[in-house]
């Protein structure tokens, strides 16, 4: 390689003749940081053709190479730009294109040279009839994750994930839905993140491109999947998201009987230590007020409310019973500035997860007027999982400390365990805090 001061790796389809021509050696071979090399002449210039291990540039894939220049420093690669055109290989200039700053400028060409980078799909395989997750290991490592692939140029991303699935694995897509996405700069990529449901598993066949594969139930994925990975981040907040809909749906099909053994139990030894913290008048936000058992009572002990739910069946029930609207809101979408002079959040926060909380109960400190106290409640104990249909996140006072120590701005003005009012879950335990918001400095 030494003596060609640059290398350009392949580029698209529009190309292959040069990809065609190209001489591959085996010494190029070796080369660690090249995976194919080859020479041709583009423009007037002789080049050397190369993708670049690890980089994700695929040069057999048309659409999965990216059009460039290499600087080459006698060590290998290490400085990739995108200096050349990728069609006529001039060197570009910047050039100022409205309202997107300095975009690189062919001269030739006239025009604009975006900076281009991979695509690629990541799926998150599920067997419709088993309900298990798909994770495999490739390129000899030891670690699980998702089935992913590049996007062909031309090729739409529901296509990618089909083409691929059935070209690593055998299998139809029946379904699919599109996740989240993410851009991977080890591999200058973009990573679109999807759920792809299969029938079953009757046509499993994984090519070569697997080294080894499993099916996982939902927990177990968790578990297996690579740590720290870009999959696992794809995977966790697929997982979150399933939990979170299953407590929602929980209350949607089950808001009557929730309703029945909740609206009418006494509660007011709880309301009113929460409300000898405030005033007459002040702004009482609830969040996750179910049945509005509490909206009521404090609306009728003349206090303004604010009731928010996260499920929809539970608002309009709610609505109707305290007679102003309740909100449909999901507790992380909460995003406003010292508005209350208290929160009542009973046993409402208790369903997100115990990694989330810190950033939750945050933005409801926000929301807190300097000075303001804000009732929460969990169940008691350590675990931290599905219950009855639900996701809990349960709390022993040691624990509970552990987590508002991370919110500088709260306090704890009261930490009490109580009993379970409701007959049938006599026994239960619930641990009941007031934390105070930090009243601003001068006051
Ligand atoms: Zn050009």
């Amino acid at each position: 390689m030494t003596g060609v001061p640059y290398i350009m790796f392949p580029l698209a389809s529009h190309d292959k003749h040069c990809i065609k021509e190209a001489q591959i050696t085996d010494k190029d071979r070796e080369t660690e940081a090249v995976r194919r090399i080859g020479s041709a002449n583009f423009g007037n210039e002789r080049v050397i053709l190369a993708g670049i291990m690890n980089s994700g540039i695929r040069p057999d894939r048309p659409g999965g190479c990216a059009g460039g220049r290499l600087r080459e420093n006698g060590n290998g690669v290490t400085d990739m730009n995108e200096r050349y055109c990728f069609k006529c290989g001039t060197e570009l200039v910047e050039k100022e294109l409205k309202n997107e700053g300095r975009i690189p400028w062919c001269p030739s060409c006239e025009e604009y040279r975006f900076l281009m980078f991979n695509t690629a799909v990541s799926m998150i395989v599920i067997n419709e009839e088993t309900r298990k997750i798909l994770l495999i290991k490739q390129y000899g490592r030891d670690a699980y994750i998702l089935v992913a692939g590049y996007v062909n140029r031309t090729e739409d991303l529901e296509t990618a994930v089909r083409r691929e699935i059935r070209e690593e694995t055998g299998m139809q897509v029946s379904s699919l839905r599109f996740n989240r996405s993410s851009y991977f700069a080890p591999s200058n990529t973009l990573m679109v993140n999807f759920t792809a449901w299969v029938k079953d598993d009757r046509e499993f066949n994984p090519n070569e491109e697997i080294d080894s594969s499993e099916w996982f139930t939902f927990e177990e994925a968790r578990k297996n999947i690579k740590p720290e990975s870009l999959a696992a981040r794809f995977l966790n907040a697929f997982l979150d998201e399933q939990e979170e809909t299953k407590t929602l749906a929980y209350y949607e099909t089950n808001a009557d009987r929730f309703v029945q053994t909740t609206q009418n139990v006494g509660f007011s030894e709880i309301r009113d230590r929460f409300l000898s913290c405030l005033k007459q008048g002040d702004h009482i936000l609830e969040f996750g007020c179910g049945s509005g058992r509490d909206a009521k009572a404090f609306l009728e002990a003349g206090y303004r409310v604010t009731a928010i739910d996260g499920s929809k069946q539970m608002c309009e029930i709610a609505s109707s019973y305290i007679g102003q609207k309740v909100r449909c809101m999901r507790f992380e979408e909460l995003d406003e500035k010292e508005c209350y002079e208290g929160i009542f959040a009973c046993a409402s926060i208790l369903h997100a997860r115990k990694k989330d909380l810190p950033e939750l109960m945050r933005k409801m400190c926000d929301a807190l007027k300097p000075g303001g106290v804000m009732y929460v409640s969990f169940r008691y104990g350590d675990f931290e999982g599905t219950r009855e249909g639900r996701y809990f996140s349960d709390f022993t006072e040691e624990s509970f400390r552990e987590l508002i120590g991370k919110i500088a701005e709260l306090s704890e003005e009261e930490l009490w365990i109580s009993q379970d009012v409701r007959k049938e879950k006599e026994g239960t335990l619930w641990l009941n805090a007031i934390l105070r918001k930090k009243p601003s400095g001068y006051e």
